[in-house]
């Protein structure tokens, strides 16, 4: 057995709950996942914190450690908290209206100075749609002028005492960033006075540079987590393994693989999975399950190091062969004792509801993940932007022939969400006079595309 399991205990039935960190570009995203598992190593010993693939779990003993007297272990029965590495990924939106979820809660970060930004909108936009509750990480706290981490801090240790203590110039941008939730229709407080953490939105003061506010953050994750999320949290700890594939990867010496996000049951080595993919599922067996090794033991050999069984709620990497068609934020099921066409069905019922509907006229999409082409999908269908193509990799040659067939000038477009554009299909756009318009944000992209139509409108005038 892999020492990544938790122990075997009652409460091993609780699976771990997925957190994912969510906000603008520089608002404090990777700095604040570091500075938890920064403070959790602080804490613990070492191996106080499991490195996961693309995950890092955080066990409630040390959760308690950093939060203080505010996490009671013997309240809880949750073992921890498993938060996702990739800040803002978003693939992690795909599956949770299906009933499975890639992530049960998520930490909106907003930088307390620039407040909400186009991509912090298309965060929330994306956690009202997949109804997954949120708290929010007002990040910065330390940069505001009359913030003083004397006076202010530790502001963990009493929640009573935390009114008074944030006050002028903080208090005033907390309050923005409060008003700007409750325009979007959520009913948002300071967190010490939220009550109801299902239907209300906490703000938490941070600084993921100095730490104030971390110890709260955790200690808000771990209560919402305990009141709202341990039904979900129950789950069958022997069952065939159900997860999201987070990335694709080609790794030395072991091919193609994937690393994915275990949400529910076991998985073991020559378990037999299905994949989703852009074509027909991709039906394979486990070669091998792998790990991040320790970085002391990582000498000139693999990075990875291999076990023979895991458990919910892990990240992990799989190589078996043909994983080079899976597609980020598909789903991933194992068969074991079930028959693979029944679970096959499953895969593509799960990916016909992503998929996105195509009109036979519009514009082609592609984009990182599942996720993020069924949030562009949502986005352009509100703007009323038909799609004749979407698809989750790079632009290729054969999206730039789709678009330059287009019968309307204004469909001659790509919008390329997160991806990149390889050279070949740059060098034919050029000639084909089809635009491509690359970015990291929808809002932008849809902008753009706007503009352009603009632009056309007025040359065939
Ligand atoms: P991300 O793009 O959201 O992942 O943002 P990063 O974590 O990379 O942070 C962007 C920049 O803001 C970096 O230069 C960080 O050092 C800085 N930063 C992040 N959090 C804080 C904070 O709490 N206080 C201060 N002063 N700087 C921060």
């Amino acid at each position: 057995m892999s020492d990544t399991e938790p122990p075997e205990s009652a409460a091993s039935s609780l699976r771990t709950p997925i957190v994912a960190v969510l906000g603008h570009v520089d608002h404090g995203k990777t700095s604040l996942l570091d500075k938890v598992r920064g403070s959790a190593v602080i804490e613990g010993e070492a191996g106080a914190i499991t490195q996961h693939i693309g995950a890092t779990a955080v066990p409630l003993d040390v959760i308690s450690g950093i939060a203080g007297d505010l996490v009671d272990p013997d309240d809880f029965d949750l073992p921890g908290l498993l938060f996702i590495d990739t800040p803002g990924h978003h693939s992690f939106t795909t599956l949770r209206s299906r009933g499975g979820a890639l992530a049960d809660i998520a930490i909106l970060v907003v930088d307390v100075n620039d407040g909400f930004q186009p991509q912090t909108e298309e965060a929330i936009e994306i956690l009202a749609q997949s109804q997954t509750p949120f708290i929010v990480a007002a990040n910065k706290v330390d940069t505001v002028p009359g913030w003083n981490a004397e006076e202010n801090a530790p502001i963990q240790k009493s929640l009573e005492r935390q009114s008074d203590r944030v006050r002028g110039d903080v208090d005033e941008k907390l309050y923005e960033i409060i008003g700007q939730l409750s325009d979007k229709g959520f009913s948002a407080d300071m967190y010490w006075r939220v009550q109801d953490f299902q239907n209300n939105v906490g703000v938490v003061p941070v600084s993921a540079m100095t730490g104030e506010g971390v110890p709260d953050l955790l200690t808000v994750m771990m209560g919402l987590s305990q009141r709202y999320m341990k039904e979900e949290m129950a789950i069958d700890v022997s069952g065939p393994g159900v997860g999201t594939v987070l990335e694709v990867k080609e790794e030395k010496g072991f091919g193609s693989t994937i690393d994915v996000v275990l949400y529910d049951g076991v998985v073991e080595e020559d378990d037999t999975i299905v994949v989703g993919s852009s074509g027909d599922p991709i039906v394979t067996d486990v070669r091998a399950l792998l790990k991040p090794r320790p970085l002391a033991e990582i000498r000139t050999e693999s990075r990875f190091e291999k076990v023979d069984r895991l458990k919910a709620a892990s990240g992990i990497k799989i190589a078996a062969p043909d994983l080079d068609r899976a597609m980020s934020g598909a789903p991933v099921r194992v068969v074991r004792d079930r028959e693979i066409d029944e679970v096959v069905e499953e895969v593509q019922a799960e990916l016909a509801d992503i998929a996105v509907d195509a009109e036979e006229q519009g514009l082609v999409v592609k984009a990182d993940t599942l996720g993020s082409l069924e949030a562009m999908a949502n986005a352009l269908g509100e703007a009323e932007i038909p799609i004749v193509r979407a698809e989750v990799g790079d632009v290729a040659p054969r999206d730039v022939s789709v678009a330059s067939t287009a019968e309307d000038s204004l469909h001659e477009a790509i919008l390329a969400f997160n991806v990149d554009v390889l050279s070949d299909a740059r060098k034919q756009a050029e000639s084909d006079d089809v635009r491509i318009f690359q970015s990291d944000v929808i809002y932008r992209l849809i902008e753009e595309y706007e503009e352009f139509v603009e632009e056309r409108e007025q040359a065939q005038q």
